[in-house]
């Protein structure tokens, strides 16, 4: 094949994805004066089912990078708290426990969302925006990665673009994490989501997430008009159209409250749904010069909790902090030394966030564990407000993760001994499916790093 070099230039970063991770920290260092060659194989919006729901934390860190401004103008809605909701009982948390605090989560559509941050992205005249299928790593004698193969879309030429630093944030089914980790990843299970049209929520600027069926779904407002409803589905297989249409009837409908029922019926005579895999891919990267991994090709939890973009965020934070510290680009090796650091601090910043996603998950499986949650959190006070401070992405602490966790099979040990149910089995039982739960999360995630370093959202 013609290999033609279209850029002469020597970019300072080459970003190989546009999508949420690449153009947010392309739009964050381009007006620094770094020269950025920015490239996605599709710059046109799309519908996605992923990434519409901000933690406080995420909207956190943009405002920290002074990005906040890309959250308006398309009709993102404040989120201030959960609702949730078990059998015949439901209550909600907010995110401000008090009014010492002001912070919110953000609901909305992701496609709209990442074309604004392109456009922020793009105006910058540091940056050389590039349509096109990135198809290899380019790596000199030494094997340091110098730049990267693409082919372009519209003449269908392989050209070649020549960089410094080459970030690959080519997302979930990333190709080149291969090359830059030990990644292995995992399906936990399929979300199906569906759009809710012109739905009255329960509880009104809320994420609702619903317990009593089999499978957890949860809802939450992504524009004035609507709401995404995302429907688990256990199983590393995407159901086919019938399952869903029979997991809907009998997982669903039953334990969804009447208000949504009309809406749900719309919107499944529209048929207009998307099934999404949903990961957990514990971080393994391996230093390579020249390259680093960034956002879902390097990182992923269980979409429950909506923390995917805290994590993006936090990284893109982490790594351009990194990469701005230093004078220039020249030095190969402080390069380098630059990605070794965010790697490791990394741990630190996301370490609640991907334990909390896939431990809610899990314990989302277990029945007795699950309703110990529940009542756990309707407790109130710090019950639900550490928690609640977890899932938000505010509190680094993995301390108060553990006792929350370890304090919720505690109360369910004492429902056993109230049910009259308590044995050494049982209780025995409760123990080790938490141990179960959380022990290959700590292992993948926990660092001494996580427990010594600052551990409150500033
Ligand atoms: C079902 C589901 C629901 C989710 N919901 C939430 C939520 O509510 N809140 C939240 O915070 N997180 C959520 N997440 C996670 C979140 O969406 C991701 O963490 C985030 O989108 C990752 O961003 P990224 O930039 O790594 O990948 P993406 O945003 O997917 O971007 C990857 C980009 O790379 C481009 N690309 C890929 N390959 C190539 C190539 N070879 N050449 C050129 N370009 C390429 C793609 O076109 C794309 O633009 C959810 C995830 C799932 C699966």
């Amino acid at each position: 094949m013609h290999t033609a070099p279209e850029h002469n230039d020597l970019f300072d970063i080459c970003i190989v994805g546009a999508g949420m991770a690449g153009a947010t920290i392309a739009t964050y260092l381009a007006p620094k004066g770094i020269k950025i060659a920015l490239i996605d194989r599709d710059y046109a919006e799309k519908r996605r089912i992923v990434g519409e729901l901000l933690q406080p934390g995420a909207v956190q860190t943009l405002k920290k990078m002074g990005l906040e401004h890309l959250l308006e103008g398309f009709d993102a809605q404040p989120v201030y708290g959960y609702a949730l909701f078990n059998k015949d009982s439901e209550f909600s948390i907010e995110y401000n426990q008090d009014e010492s605090t002001d912070y919110r989560g953000i609901g909305l559509h992701n496609g709209r969302f990442l074309q604004k941050i392109r456009e922020d992205a793009l105006q910058n005249p540091s940056i050389t925006q590039i349509h096109g299928t990135v198809s290899e790593l380019i790596e000199n004698e030494n094997q340091v990665v110098t730049g990267v193969k693409y082919k372009e879309k519209y003449t269908r030429e392989v050209k070649t673009v020549n960089a410094k630093l080459t970030i690959t944030s080519d997302g979930f089914f990333s190709s080149f994490r291969k090359d830059l980790s030990n990644n292995v990843k995992t399906v936990t299970s399929f979300f199906v989501g569906l759009i809710l049209k012109d739905c009255e929520l329960p509880y009104p600027y809320h994420g609702h997430v619903f317990l009593s069926a089999p499978t957890p779904f949860i809802c939450y407002p992504i524009s004035s008009t609507e709401s995404r409803l995302l429907i688990d589905f256990c199983g590393e297989k995407a159901p086919k159209k019938e399952e869903i249409k029979h997991h809907i009837e009998n997982n669903v409908i039953p334990f969804l409250p009447k208000e949504f029922r009309p809406c749900l019926d719309q919107a499944l005579l529209e048929n207009d749904y998307k099934i999404m895999p949903n990961h957990y891919m514990p971080a393994k990267p391996v230093l390579k010069e020249g390259a680093v991994l960034l956002g879902d090709a390097l990182n992923m939890r269980h979409p429950i909790t909506g923390g995917g973009l805290t994590a993006v965020f936090n990284d893109v934070y982490l790594l351009s902090s990194h990469l701005l510290a230093m004078p220039n680009f020249n030095n190969a090796k402080l390069i380098n030394e630059k990605i070794n650091l965010y790697y490791n601090d990394r741990y630190h910043a996301n370490t609640n966030v991907n334990i909390m996603a896939n431990a809610l998950y899990g314990v989302m499986s277990n029945e007795l564990l699950k309703q110990g949650v529940f009542e756990y959190l309707r407790k109130g006070g710090d019950n639900s407000g550490g928690p609640i401070s977890l899932l938000a992405g505010l509190n680094r602490n993995p301390t108060i993760l553990i006792k929350h966790f370890f304090s919720v099979a505690l109360l369910c040990i004492g429902n056993l001994f109230r049910a009259n149910k308590m044995s050494f089995t049982n209780a025995f039982r409760v123990i080790k499916d938490a141990f179960c739960i959380i022990k290959p999360l700590a292992i993948n995630e926990l660092r001494p790093s996580s427990f010594y370093k600052k551990n409150i959202h500033q």
